[in-house]
């Protein structure tokens, strides 16, 4: 089992650059923004709250994704492993993920993290906005949260997984071939 962390800013490109892995590595790509955005278009109780946190800009509760993913990983036991996409995002939820994984005997390969400033994050979110039917890309103000959201909480995890040795940073500015080949790259060596 060889399980990746696809890590960086709101914008990155994590999502399409987690389903282009998925075809050529045979791994399940799990989502907790995806997953969250399902909750909220079925309208359950869970959907409905965290609508607000996301439209806020602010992050779901580490036990609500948590629990999403532990439930991701025990009801696909076929799959050669997982790539997380935009999981985790808080000190608390890499821990946990470390912990879901040890107690199948199993860890994650690496960590493949997107690197892009500020500007480049509003410039693509921008243009996202303008394909994706996505409120959290629309507003200004919303944005600006995600991106202090992103470096307060979920950039500390950056040196959890320095420390670990999994850590792997990519240049985030090119097409989007160039950025899949870097990431190739990377884990054909993992
Ligand atoms: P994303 O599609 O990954 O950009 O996620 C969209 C929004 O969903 C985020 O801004 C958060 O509000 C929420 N969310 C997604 N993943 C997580 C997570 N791992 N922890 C907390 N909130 C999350």
């Amino acid at each position: 089992m060889k399980h990746f962390i696809m890590f960086g800013p709101p914008g990155a490109g994590k999502g399409t650059q987690a389903a282009m892995l998925v075809d050529k590595f045979n791994l399940r790509h799990v989502s907790t923004g995806d997953l969250l955005r399902g909750e909220i278009k079925r309208e359950t109780e869970l959907g409905l709250k965290a609508k607000k946190l996301i439209e806020a800009g602010s992050l779901v509760p580490d036990e609500v994704v948590e629990g999403m993913i532990k439930n991701e990983i025990a009801s696909h036991p076929e799959v050669k492993g997982f790539i997380f996409d935009g999981f985790p995002r808080t000190l608390e939820q890499a821990a946990a993920l470390d912990g879901i994984l040890a107690e199948r005997g199993e860890e994650i390969s690496g960590v493949i993290s997107i690197i892009i400033d500020d500007e480049m994050v509003k410039a693509r979110i921008r243009h996202r906005a303008e394909i994706e039917d996505r409120k959290d890309d629309m507003d200004e103000a919303t944005v600006a949260n995600r991106i202090k959201t992103y470096h307060d909480k979920t950039e500390p995890i950056i040196d959890y997984y320095k420390k670990a040795g999994k850590y792997n940073g990519i240049d985030g500015v090119g097409s989007i071939d160039d950025i899949f080949n870097r990431i190739c790259g990377i884990i054909e060596k993992l």
